[in-house]
């Protein structure tokens, strides 16, 4: 069962919201506008849900609108704003010259802010609002630049980090300014009072898809006598204010979730809420030691925990969590598919180090008691999972190593060679970056270093591993090294270059091709690169030769079942890390198949077995995304078998997965 983690990017829709939206789909299917019985039911429905919003937002005599979501209402609102601005300048006031935005604001609002500032010609100068180490604006910076601003943008509550705004503070800082204001009170929306019209607050938009809403419908409110401009104009529904015809769906399905707010059942309530956070809390705590918050709890939302684990990636961590079914973002959904560090994170002035390692877990306040439990357990497990698998920062079990490993980041590899039964190793190439994480493998391992080799002149990888494991170091001087069976010969090259020859088996040939490499390697030896950055992983002296091979054969769940009933004899293979291998759920298929387990990251050790293999044997790839699994596919084709595979979308897209890897399945 997925645990989901990552409220604030979206939640799933209430029971009852998805009712209420089903039925204004199939029978008060009616248009507000029409005057006919079905149209007045519609009309009744909207006027309804508006006056819970009303209500639940203490938003008075203001107005508030329907709209598709919070994107929407910012543009309204900063449209709507910045006409009114423009029209005072043309009155001959020009006392407005900035637009503040709070630095840890949604994109949506200085995106917008600058984009309507550009549009209407205003060039009006827009600036980040500072906030502190605690993510809270600096109130005495704001009250500096307040009369001099025109409009100002402060979000009610953080997306990344759940800090809540001081918005008494901000309402003191604007006094005597004549800005307009704005409040995002979509991370607020259900979780904060935010008695909208007690404060002098102009604008405030909410997305209904934050809170059990389905994607597709918001809110806006604008205080009583704001000026208002409107984004769409045409058929004059929402008085005119927001044309096009309502989205009704939508509509009841939030008119659902703002009821179960006002009958205080469906929801939990702060204190309740605050205890499912230090629940989690102490759960990470105990299971990554040394994770630090990065803003503080005490002012910040219940349901969102934003931390960092030094000396961890945050990818391995996200990683880690979705192999254990538990979703959470390393920040905010939009920008979590580009690998940079949070942009909030940066602007409360966190070192780099906590930036890169940030994760955000958020629930929402329909959380059960059961599914906190259930979480807390599996972040131990992930904890335990680390340390087994030699990945934590400290207080790693002991690793057997065995064969070779590929260490890889940004496009440079190193290699590690080790041989259980000698308990000796050998690295080449080790990348400088890579050292640390190098270090702590040989670390947990044991064994003694007998080489750290390089292929060419870089030798900073090889002198800081070696400054890092002094205590491993045996390094023995010579043109060969024994590693149990096998030996490793050092080839001498042109221009003080080398290559590492293990039997013929595999040359580790650093930059260098295979012809320079000549008749010291066979056709089949596997080539293993110094830079890799296509991820080929490897290549022989016959495959270098041969065309590109294009992308593998990717198979959907369909297509795999149907090639094992035909194929009972095809090879299923595992390219996930150990890590996500022990967490993580393996396929259920409708017939028992072989299943091998080859991390991405050793698929070395196995390829001479493979490619041995009857050239009609199946082999199919498959790992969480369909990503690795296809590098894999491409290699073996490469190579020259054929009939490799991939399985598409990867176990993300497998309808039905054994709940636990099932270790009897792997051989
Ligand atoms: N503001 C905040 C604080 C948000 O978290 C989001 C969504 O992540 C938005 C605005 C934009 O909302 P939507 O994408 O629903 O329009």
């Amino acid at each position: 069962m997925e645990i989901y983690l990552d409220a604030n990017a979206t939640t799933p829709v209430l029971d009852a919201a998805r009712s209420a939206a089903l039925s204004a789909m199939a029978e008060d299917f009616g248009n507000p506008s029409s005057i006919h019985s079905t149209g007045l039911k519609a009309r009744a429905l909207i006027d309804r849900v508006r006056g819970q919003a009303s209500r639940l937002l203490g938003a008075g005599n203001g107005r508030l609108l329907f709209l598709s979501g919070a994107t929407e209402g910012i543009q309204t609102a900063v449209l709507s704003a910045l006409h009114a601005l423009r029209a005072r300048r043309a009155a001959g006031d020009t006392t407005a010259e900035l637009l503040l935005y709070g630095a840890t604001e949604h994109k949506a609002v200085p995106e917008a802010l600058k984009h309507w500032n550009d549009l209407l010609g205003l060039g009006l100068q827009v600036q980040a609002i500072p906030v502190g180490t605690d993510g809270r604006h600096d109130l005495a910076w704001l009250k500096a630049h307040a009369p001099r601003a025109g409009l100002v943008c402060t979000m009610a509550a953080n997306n990344e980090t759940g800090v809540i705004s001081d918005l008494d503070g901000i309402e003191a800082a604007l006094a005597g300014s004549a800005c307009f204001w704005l409040v995002d009170g979509v991370q607020a929306l259900g979780k904060l009072p935010l008695r909208l019209a007690e404060r002098r607050i102009d604008y405030a938009p909410f997305s209904g898809h934050k809170l059990y809403a389905p994607k597709g419908i918001g809110l806006l409110y604008v205080r009583e006598g704001a000026p208002f401009t409107p984004l769409m104009a045409g058929g004059g529904q929402e008085g005119a204010l927001r044309s096009g015809t309502e989205n009704m769906s939508g509509i009841a399905a939030l008119g659902a979730v703002l009821e179960a707010l006002e009958d205080g059942k469906s929801f939990r309530d702060h204190a309740t809420l605050v205890r499912f956070r230090d629940q989690l809390a102490a759960a990470l705590q105990q299971a990554f030691p040394g994770l630090v918050f990065n803003a503080p709890l005490a002012h910040s939302l219940p349901t969102t925990l934003n931390f960092s684990v030094p000396g961890l990636a945050s990818r391995l961590l996200l990683d880690l969590f979705d192999a254990a079914e538990l979703r959470v973002s390393g920040g905010s959904a939009c920008s979590a598919a580009k690998a940079q560090p949070s942009f909030v994170l940066q602007a409360m002035g966190l070192p780099d180090e906590q930036t890169a390692s940030a994760v955000r877990m958020s629930f929402g306040p329909a959380a059960e008691e059961a599914f906190i439990v259930e979480a807390c357990e599996r972040i131990r497990v992930c904890g335990e999972t680390l340390r087994e698998n030699c990945l934590a920062p400290a207080g790693n079990q002991a690793l057997v190593g065995d064969g070779i490993t590929r260490f890889l980041l940004d496009g440079e590899c190193g290699w590690l060679l080790a041989d259980a039964t000698s308990r000796r190793c050998i690295v080449i190439d080790p990348p400088a970056a890579l050292a640390e994480r190098l270090a702590q493998q040989l670390r947990c391992q044991g064994y003694p270093v007998v080489a750290v080799l390089q292929t060419g002149p870089q030798a900073e990888g090889a002198e800081a591993l070696r400054a890092a494991v002094p205590e491993l170091l045996a390094e023995e001087t010579g043109e060969a090294w024994a590693l149990g069976t096998q030996t490793l010969r050092r080839l001498a090259l042109s221009e003080g270059r080398c290559a590492y020859l293990l039997d013929q088996r595999v040359a580790f040939a650093g930059r260098a091709t295979a012809a320079e490499l000549g008749n010291a390697v066979l056709p089949a030896t596997l080539l293993a690169p110094a830079i890799d950055t296509d991820n080929r992983i490897a290549s022989t002296p016959s495959s270098a030769l041969a065309r590109t091979a294009g992308p593998a054969p990717s198979l959907d769940p369909a297509a795999l079942q149907a090639l094992l009933r035909e194929h009972p004899e095809a090879l299923l293979i595992d390219v996930r890390e150990p890590f996500e291998q022990r967490l993580g759920q393996t396929p259920t298929l409708e017939t028992a198949v072989r299943i091998e387990a080859m991390p991405i990251s050793r698929l070395l050790n196995a390829l001479p077995a493979w490619l041995a293999m009857p050239a009609e044997q199946p082999i199919v790839f498959f790992c969480r995304s369909g990503n690795r699994s296809q590098v894999a596919a491409q290699l073996l084709q490469r190579l020259g078998h054929e009939r490799a595979y991939s399985l598409a979308g990867g176990l993300a897209l497998w309808p039905q997965r054994a709940a636990v890897a099932d270790p009897a399945l792997y051989v």
